[in-house]
């Protein structure tokens, strides 16, 4: 039978060697969001399709062109998450969360999924790391949702990125907004492609990111917003910019900033790199008084952000930006007959409950292959136990790099105390043992 070889266009695997890259950044996000009182949240892949024509919206490109869905076998609509806020929204609504203290801060990491045509920084299958903060209405709590994305950005040595901040108004003075695009895009309605023909009417902001070039040609001369919001959101916007220069935070105002969701209302924000091509946006996100109120719960002000991991890794990439390393074989603990494998088993399941990386023979290879293996790995150490090593009580241990060797006893506590010695210098917190008892044999 023939070998499936090809994973669907779009989608990306990531191998063993890559997967660290994933984790830092990944646990780095959350830990920083962590600095601000964000805790993560988990919810379904999929959900009810409906839930994403009401908040992400009928006229989006999200939902007109990009999405996922299919019906089960229970003839139900489903759809594969294209963003991550609908879903966290509708699990704070169903969990009872917003009867907790507000405002209520979650974070996520989640893989999206949206039927685009892929290309460098855009795929079908991608991942988000996102934050949401419900129940305050306030531009602090638009800054500080800001900061978030960019402490994440400056804790990863990221440099380069600009932030662009605008208003898009609240549903009030937006109304006098639809009618200058209505009017405008009118004028014009010849150069409009098909889909852009049909949201004029319903939704002439979308015609603003449209992708079609006929379209985003027309979108350069279009009415701005900022030119048409009211009081009471420019005093809005003027508090946030105040809250944005208290922390430090530089920002550009870019008027023709209106985001693909229909959810937004006042502040609206990108971060946006220049090298990594054409998918400069790097993290998106804004205010959503309406969203939760659109869902079926009480008006409850709201904004967050989501940015893109695969465009995240490729500016990281192209910062120079470092990575830890993945954690190196500190022994391979070789064997040579029956009663020395066990103890090297033994020995290992010591050495990792001190959190040391080790490894003993599970192939049944010969020494001479064994300490080819142990070369492979890069191991720190190496050593093989045979029977007049189990007699004596006593091994010669190697250091792999130098070739020096020392006897060590077989006394679990003894020979660990060695490897803990002879790797003093790269020990951090995190390799104090998942037992901690090396603290025990530091004699702390
Ligand atoms: P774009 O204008 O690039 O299509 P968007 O406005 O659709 O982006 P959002 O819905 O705001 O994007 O999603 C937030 C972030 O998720 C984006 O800034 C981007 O980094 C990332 N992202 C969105 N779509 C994709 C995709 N198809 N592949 C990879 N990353 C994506
Ligand atoms: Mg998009």
């Amino acid at each position: 039978m023939a070998i499936i070889t090809n994973a669907p266009r779009g989608t990306q695997d990531v191998l063993p060697a890559q997967s660290g890259k994933w984790q830092y950044v990944e646990q780095k996000a959350l830990d920083v969001a962590g600095l601000f009182g964000f805790r993560e949240i988990r919810f379904p892949t999929f959900e009810h399709t409906e839930l994403f024509h009401r908040s992400v919206g009928d006229t989006t490109d999200v939902v007109q062109k990009e999405m996922y869905t299919f019906q089960d076998k229970g003839g139900r609509s489903i759809t594969l998450r294209p963003e991550g806020t609908a879903g966290t929204m509708r699990a704070i609504l169903q969990n009872g969360l917003l009867n907790d203290v507000m405002p209520l801060k979650v974070s996520y990491v989640t893989s999206c999924f949206r039927y685009e045509k892929p290309q460098a920084g855009r795929l079908r299958e991608f991942h988000q790391f996102g934050v949401e903060m419900v129940g305050s209405a306030a531009p602090a709590a638009d800054a500080q949702t800001i900061a978030v994305a960019k402490t994440i950005f400056d804790s990863l040595g990221i440099t380069g990125l600009e932030l662009e901040i605008n208003s898009i108004g609240c549903p009030e003075c937006r109304a006098n907004y639809h009618e200058a695009l209505k009017a405008y895009f009118r004028s014009h309605y010849e150069e409009l492609c098909e889909t852009c023909r049909e949201r004029l009417d319903k939704n002439p902001m979308r015609i603003l990111d449209c992708k079609n070039p006929a379209c985003a040609e027309l979108a350069k001369d279009a009415p701005v917003v900022l030119d048409y919001i009211c009081d009471d959101c420019k005093t809005h916007f003027e508090g946030l910019k105040k809250h944005l220069e208290a922390m430090g935070i530089a920002y550009q105002v870019n008027p023709t900033i209106v985001r693909g969701l229909d959810y937004y209302t006042r502040t609206v924000f990108e971060f946006v790199a220049t090298g990594i091509g054409a998918q400069g946006t790097v993290c998106g996100g804004g205010r959503y008084d309406g969203l939760i109120e659109l869902l079926g719960g009480q008006p409850t002000p709201s904004i967050g952000f989501a940015m893109g991991l695969e465009r995240l890794l490729l500016v990281m990439e192209q910062c120079g930006c470092e990575f830890p390393p993945d954690q190196g074989c500190t022994i391979y603990l070789g064997s040579m007959g029956e009663a020395a494998a066990l103890k090297a088993s033994e020995l290992c399941m010591r050495l990792r409950d001190e959190g040391f990386y080790a490894e003993c023979d599970i192939v049944g290879r010969s020494v001479k292959a064994q300490m080819k293996y142990a070369d492979k790995l890069h191991a720190k150490y190496s050593c093989i136990l045979g029977d007049n090593e189990l007699e004596a009580g006593k091994v010669r241990v190697k250091r792999m790099d130098s070739g020096e060797t020392e006897e060590v006893s077989l006394e679990a506590d003894a020979f660990i105390r060695f490897i803990y010695a002879g790797t003093l210098d790269e020990l951090t917190d995190e390799t104090d043992g998942i037992l901690g008892s090396i603290s025990k044999i530091k004699g702390e």
